[in-house]
């Protein structure tokens, strides 16, 4: 079994999320006793949404390498990048590793492709649905068509993220507000909706909805596992 590095912390409320799922899918694939093999960098979110907002990239890039340089260094066989957002750093992060990056945005394309959804709503942080590394990956490399809410509706979508699901607050208005949201990208022709930040599945269940919700934290936790197991 291989071992994964997991950058986590962004934010911890998801990470504890992962390392259940890694954990669980090790287990259910070699039964018994077996566990997966984690190192684990947990980062001070405050930190990181501070950097988010003053747009300093380049700052949490290297922060981000140097974390994953000494899981590297240790002997992680391939790295998770805990959240969706900070993929907009994966490919500086990438380029100062020998592993590989397992990139969020690939694993949910190839289950996307699988179910045959060429058309998907996108639910994140507004750097998520509005920037260009998330859309652009999955269009330009996957040929998937992305929709987003509107700049309202965006701005509701992030506020609740960081204001609410990132501390652990689950509400019930948030909820209904997101599906709301879901059924209005759905009246644009998504076939499915993304849940593309990694606390969203905490908040927003598929029973809440008649559109197919693809969770990137149950998708990307499973390709670490058919990864780890490769
Ligand atoms: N976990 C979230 C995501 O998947 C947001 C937190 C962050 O900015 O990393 O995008």
């Amino acid at each position: 079994m291989k071992t994964i590095g997991m950058l986590g912390g962004m934010s911890w409320e998801s990470t504890a999320t992962y390392y259940q799922l890694l954990n669980q899918g090790i287990k259910k694939r070699l039964g018994g006793l077996h566990s997966a093999k984690i190192y684990l960098h947990s980062v001070d979110f405050a930190e990181i949404e501070s950097l988010q907002r003053q747009g300093e990239w380049s700052t949490m890039a290297n922060m981000l390498t140097t974390e994953a340089q000494k899981m590297q260094q240790s002997g992680a066989d391939f790295l998770v990048i805990c959240t969706n957002t900070m993929h907009k750093v994966a490919p500086e992060i990438e380029e100062k590793l020998d592993i590989p990056v397992l990139h969020i945005a690939d694993a949910l394309a190839n289950v996307l492709l699988a179910d045959g959804v060429s058309r998907v709503g996108l639910l994140g942080t507004r750097f998520t649905m509005e920037q260009d590394f998330y859309k652009t990956r999955l269009s330009q490399k996957h040929g998937i068509e992305v929709v987003v809410p509107s700049e309202n509706e965006r701005n509701l979508v992030h506020e609740v993220i960081y204001e609410e699901l990132c501390r652990g607050v689950i509400k019930e208005s948030s909820r209904q507000a997101y599906v709301q949201i879901i059924n209005s990208l759905s009246e644009q022709g998504a076939q499915a909706v993304i849940l593309g930040c990694t606390e969203i599945s905490l908040l927003v269940k598929p029973e809440n909805t008649a559109l197919p919700l693809y969770d990137t934290t149950a998708i990307h936790a499973e390709a670490a596992v058919s990864m780890a197991l490769s």
